[in-house]
């Protein structure tokens, strides 16, 4: 089991949902500068095949319901890593109608990574320290997903909910 884990953490299959302008710091990270793929990370382009989903910043609620039909289509174990400030309080969008301010509220997050907008640095830091968390059985954000099932779909449908987003008249 221990192999097992061990070697899962090498071979990890990213898809990254390039939602905001962080997503400009990926392709240093993936290529011959930061060269992700030195630690056994390649990118993926559809979620049935990844084990990794990459937030790269700020989601509008229209996106946040394509965020989570990909995230359900990931096969289990499945982590998932929320990029910039956006992610954790909303950032500069904070006080934006139509942004969501905590990922977490919606689906399960592994690890953040704090600033606006992190480095490749930072993202290498983060892919780091998830193949430490993976190999040691830490990264189980996934199972509060089946666990909370009900509370992240009444979260979701709350902020879906049609009737608030339409025009009164
Ligand atoms: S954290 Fe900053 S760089 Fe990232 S999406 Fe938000 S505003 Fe853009």
């Amino acid at each position: 089991m221990k192999l097992f884990k061990f070697a899962q953490s090498r071979s990890l299959w990213m898809m990254h949902f390039c939602t905001g302008c962080g997503a400009v710091e990926l392709p240093p990270t993936m290529t011959s500068r930061f060269d992700m793929e030195r630690f056994g990370i390649m990118p993926m382009a559809t979620p049935r095949q990844s084990d990794l989903l990459l937030i790269t910043g700020y989601l509008t609620v229209k996106t946040l319901k394509r965020v989570v039909r990909a995230y359900e289509q990931m096969p289990t174990p499945r982590y998932v890593i929320g990029f910039g400030s956006c992610t954790i309080n909303g950032g500069m969008y904070w006080d934006s109608y139509n942004v969501i301010k905590k990922l977490e509220l919606y689906i399960p997050v592994d690890l953040y990574i704090n600033g606006c907008m992190p480095r490749p640095e930072a993202i290498i830091d983060a892919f780091l320290k998830l193949r430490e968390m993976i190999a040691k059985g830490e990264a189980n954000a996934w199972k509060k997903y089946i666990e909370n099932y009900e509370w992240y779909k009444k979260n979701q449908a709350e902020l879906f909910d049609v009737e608030k987003w339409s025009v009164k008249k």
